[in-house]
């Protein structure tokens, strides 16, 4: 620390760490890396277990990092690591307006590469603009890797043969390249100058420990670089906080666990916590932290504590917590007036809270950040809301989705929820379909398999329903039959001849309905159509032939206006190319008359 700077240190607190990535990318392996490196560098105690985090203070971080650190060039306390990793807890986690992690490390296996959940993660840290760093791990599982416990990866980097680091670099330019696709500045760490504008990638390995000496470096780096300021605060003010999880404690009742950013909370304190209905007032019970390793006989898994400073994990146990929800605020009122507590925490809440219009979908999910990162989705989806809600699925959801006029919004889609009792029942008895899953990329890619379906299907049934485009002509000497009905020979020349359309003819561009089709037989046998290609015998109604129709004339069937715009519109796709031709010349003629015929 400089000598002119005067500032109290214990005024800046701990940067909050989150780490996400993909499934068995190693996630929870890095933690449990970090976390025991930590207890075998530092005494018994030096690290302090949280209630959902593990703080690392500066001078086991430097003991871990070796000559990457010199605690002389820091002046943050270390790092709290969030002990849930994934992005479903970092969107849980805020604050006011963001994240409340400070600071992330995205996890990507060296092998695999970028995944489905690697990219949801990517698209939650951009949009909450946190900094982040990207840990390439598994780098010992690179073939013939010969690995150095704990080693920094510039040390372990030159023990490899040139075909091991050449492997890696493969894997890691890999990554790299993946990063700018995403549009994202990345490069390894030690060539980043500027880690707010550059992606610092550092190669790991959660296993073997390899790098975690250089990831750790980075994070407090990174910390002590930007984001300084942001953590000083006034650690003795009134505690403010994000409730990480809502637990039944035998003994004590309703709890919350919750992540302490700012000021102190204290025993006696009074709290406003936000829940599913209005704000809730109560007061702390106890403040509950794990007991040490040591003393775990006792019977409690906890000890209570007087007061906790952040950033800090913390199990509140109070009365009336049982409505309060995971990632809603907790403010302690302490100086100062209830209502303007009460006040904050409902801004806050109705920040968070999700816009709904008067038709759309039911959201379900488990936490107000997961709503609210599931609302984002749907909005890029342009897939309208009409209830969002925290929960599991309940039969009053499906009765609220079965009242959308579109069948397409006939639909719950619920993110890391259950589905309760009956509510499955009922969907299926009021035609509701429910969709459950615990990706939001994967969730909304299935809500949109359903909608092709259906609109697939509302189509089939369209086309059933439509008069079909056909161009034929009759053939010379085939006149069975002059009228009553005519009988006559035709070839189909593109299109479908249908039973029952009505036939037209142009006299001088002129259209003339001559009558109705009666009947087709094909080699003697009655058929319902002819297509392109088939020569068949038609009985049409109406004319004489002789007189209205002649052999050799061109026939066409007559399309409804209406049939040939949803047609051209919608069906192009749908109906065959030779019918789409017919469609295209009926057009043509219709519009050579009336430009708008159709549109
Ligand atoms: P998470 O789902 O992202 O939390 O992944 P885990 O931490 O549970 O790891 C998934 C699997 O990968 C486990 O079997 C780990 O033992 C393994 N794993 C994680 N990190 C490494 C690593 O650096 N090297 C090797 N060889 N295996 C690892």
């Amino acid at each position: 620390m400089s000598n002119t700077d005067t500032r109290d240190p214990t005024s800046l607190r701990t940067p909050i760490v989150a780490v996400l990535g993909h499934v068995d990318h190693g996630k929870t392996s890095l933690l449990d890396k970090i976390r025991g490196s930590a207890v075998i560098e530092g005494e018994a105690g030096a690290i302090t277990q949280h209630i959902g985090a593990t703080a690392v203070p500066l001078d086991i971080i430097s003991s871990i990092a070796g000559d990457l650190v010199d605690p002389d060039d820091f002046d943050l306390p270390g790092l709290l690591f969030i002990d849930t990793p994934g992005h479903h807890s970092f969107t849980t986690l805020r604050s006011r307006g963001g994240a409340l992690a400070d600071i992330a490390i995205l996890v990507v296996d060296v092998n695999d590469g970028f995944q489905p959940q690697t990219l949801e993660a990517l698209e939650i840290l951009k949009r909450s603009q946190t900094p982040f760093i990207v840990a390439a791990n598994k780098i010992d599982t690179v073939p013939g890797w010969n690995a150095t416990e704990d080693a920094p990866i510039t040390e372990t980097y030159e023990s490899q043969s040139d075909r091991v680091r050449s492997r890696l670099d493969e894997s890691l330019y890999e990554i790299i390249g993946n990063l700018s696709d995403e549009d994202l500045s990345a490069d390894l760490y030690w060539r980043v100058q500027n880690f707010q504008r550059n992606v610092g990638v550092v190669p790991v390995s959660a296993m073997t420990g390899e790098g975690v000496p250089d990831l750790l470096t980075v994070m407090m780096g990174l910390s002590q670089r930007y984001m300084k300021e942001e953590m000083e605060i006034d650690v003795a003010g009134p505690g403010v906080g994000t409730v990480l999880e809502v637990k039944e404690e035998k003994g004590f009742g309703t709890t919350i666990d919750t992540v302490l950013y700012d000021g102190t909370i204290q025993d006696d304190d009074t709290l406003v916590v936000g829940g599913q209905n209005d704000p809730i007032v109560t007061d702390v019970r106890a403040l509950l932290q794990p007991r040490p390793l040591a003393e775990i006989r006792t019977e409690s898994r906890f000890e209570k504590v007087e007061s906790v400073s952040a950033a800090t994990g913390i199990k509140v146990a109070a009365p009336d917590l049982a409505d309060a929800m995971a990632g809603a605020p907790v403010r302690v009122v302490r100086d100062r007036p209830l209502e303007e507590v009460v006040d904050e925490v409902e801004a806050e809440l109705a920040d968070i809270a999700v816009d709904t219009d008067e038709q759309g979908v039911v959201v379900k999910a488990d936490t107000l950040g997961s709503l609210e990162a599931m609302a984002d989705a749907l909005e890029e989806t342009e897939l309208p809301i009409v209830r969002a809600e925290v929960g599991d699925v309940a039969p009053r959801d499906v009765s609220v989705a079965s009242t959308a006029e579109d069948q397409k919004q006939q639909v719950i889609l619920g993110f890391n929820v259950d589905v309760l009792g009956d509510a499955d029942q009922r969907a299926e008895n009021d035609d509701v379909r429910i969709f459950t899953d615990d990706v939001i990329y994967q969730l909304i890619e299935e809500y949109e398999e359903f909608v092709d379906e259906l609109e697939r299907a509302q189509q089939d049934t369209i086309l059933e329903n439509i008069v079909r485009p056909a161009r034929f002509r009759i053939l010379p000497d085939h006149t069975f039959r002059q009228n009553d009905p005519a009988v006559v020979g035709v070839e189909v020349n593109s299109g479908t001849v249908q039973n029952n359309a009505n036939v037209v003819k142009y006299e001088n561009n002129e259209p003339e309905r001559v009558g109705q089709v009666k009947g087709i037989q094909e080699q003697g046998e009655d058929v319902d159509e002819a297509r392109a290609g088939n020569r068949v015998s038609v009985a049409i109604d109406g004319p004489t032939v002789g007189r209205q129709i002649e052999e050799d004339d061109e026939l066409w069937i007559e399309i409804p206006e209406k049939h040939a715009k949803i047609l051209e519109q919608e069906l192009t796709s749908e109906i065959p190319g030779d019918e789409l031709e017919a469609l295209n010349m009926y057009l043509d003629k219709q519009r050579s008359r009336d430009p708008f015929w159709g549109k």
